[in-house]
């Protein structure tokens, strides 16, 4: 294939994510799909999907994440790991691992995967099952993580944390590291979505998260040179947001099952943004030139305190969709932010009464057509 196009003045995006499906066996009540799902038959085809990789690597794009819901779903996913591969695209597989055998994960690698990560729930089966509504789904993860660690697939364990298995999160990362994973990537949910109708539930206290910056310092200490640990933080116990996807439309481009292209996974959520897709538009004309791309990228559109403040370079405002999800506009200071006019909506929740119930990530009450 011929090189990328890194001239133009936009710089290109680094990583793209490609939600093939958002069909999955698993209800975890803080997925990030968007709580109104796709539905199997408005997925992209073979062919379109194909396309979009190599627009992605043309447009300078390196690494593609393919994700979901749960991408082993969908039949051609080693067609599109070996197209990946074909236009030096580096692969990474996220999955739920349930619906891994050894017979497709080798495939899999054959066809030029180059890693795999894998998400656990909890430590034990009573929780991880639970959590994910799914009888078996923690014995299955661990066969898969296995399975990976046997094929020489280089593996992640993302550790998604909250405020109901955080006193297990030391048996997590034992977990993880005794099945050969080489990094961990703690991850607090973050609150958009189905997690934010869950927040009364899953929000951690203070004192859960002073002992988990403890637990990670201490495993990152105890595990150096053998396990590389990532920890990602709840943002509403900062006092400055998160740079959310290092600024919209600088460094990551995601495209859902139905094609639409997207700053971020949760963007969709901004209704008064019109988001292309690649059915109709070329990924590099959606990248440099569409108002939706262009709409939050880089510090003009930025309101007080935001516009004179010296770390807009740094945190580029915060998340566009936060800001939409609580305070209903997407233009506003990410309230995460302690200068931020509408600061209090984040101690308002955090003083909130917990809540016991869930709201498990369901299909069939969502599904568009
Ligand atoms: S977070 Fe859970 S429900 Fe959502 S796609 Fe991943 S495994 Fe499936
Ligand atoms: S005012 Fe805006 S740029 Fe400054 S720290 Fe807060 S969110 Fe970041």
């Amino acid at each position: 294939m011929s090189a990328p196009d890194r001239s133009a003045a936009v710089e290109p995006p680094l990583a793209l994510l490609a939600e093939l499906t958002h069909r999955c066996p698993l209800q975890c009540p803080y997925c990030s799909n968007p709580r109104a799902l796709v539905g199997h038959g408005a997925e992209l085809d073979t062919a379109t999907w194909s396309r979009v990789l190599s627009e992605a690597a043309q447009l300078g794009v390196l690494q593609v994440h393919f994700s979901g819901g749960e991408p082993t779903a969908r039949r051609d996913l080693v067609d599109l790991v070996r197209h990946a591969a074909r236009v030096g695209l580096y692969s990474n597989l996220i999955t739920s691992g349930v619906q891994l055998d050894g017979a497709r994960l080798a495939t899999l690698a054959a066809a030029g995967l180059d890693h795999v990560q894998l998400s656990f729930q909890d430590a034990d089966d009573a929780g991880g099952d639970a959590i994910a509504a799914y009888a078996g789904a923690q014995a299955k993860k661990r066969a898969a993580a296995a399975l990976v660690v046997a094929q020489g697939l280089a593996l992640t364990a993302n550790l998604v944390v909250h405020r109901r298995n955080l006193a297990r999160l030391p048996a997590m990362i034992e977990m993880a590291a005794g099945l050969g994973a080489g990094r961990l990537e703690v991850a607090h949910v973050q609150y958009y979505g189905w997690a934010l109708a869950n927040r009364a539930a899953l929000l951690p206290t203070a004192a859960q998260l002073v002992e988990a910056d403890a637990v990670v310092a201490a495993a990152r200490e105890r595990l150096k040179g053998r396990v590389v640990i990532d920890y990602v933080p709840p943002d509403y116990h900062a006092r400055q947001p998160k740079p959310c996807m290092s600024g919209w439309g600088r460094r990551f481009i995601n495209i859902t099952p139905s094609g639409k292209a997207l700053p971020c996974h949760a963007a969709e959520t901004i209704a008064d943004l019109d988001f292309p897709s690649v059915t109709d538009h070329a990924l590099a004309a959606i990248w440099r030139s569409s108002a939706a791309f262009q709409r939050f990228r880089g510090t003009a559109w930025m309101p007080e305190p935001c516009r004179s403040c010296d770390q807009r370079e740094v945190d580029w405002g915060g998340c566009r969709c936060q800001a939409l999800a609580l305070t209903g506009d997407a233009a506003r200071t990410d309230p995460v932010c302690a200068l931020a006019p509408d600061h209090a909506l984040i101690d308002d929740a955090l003083a909130a009464p917990a809540r016991d119930a869930l709201v498990f990530r369901r299909f069939e009450k969502t599904t568009l057509p």
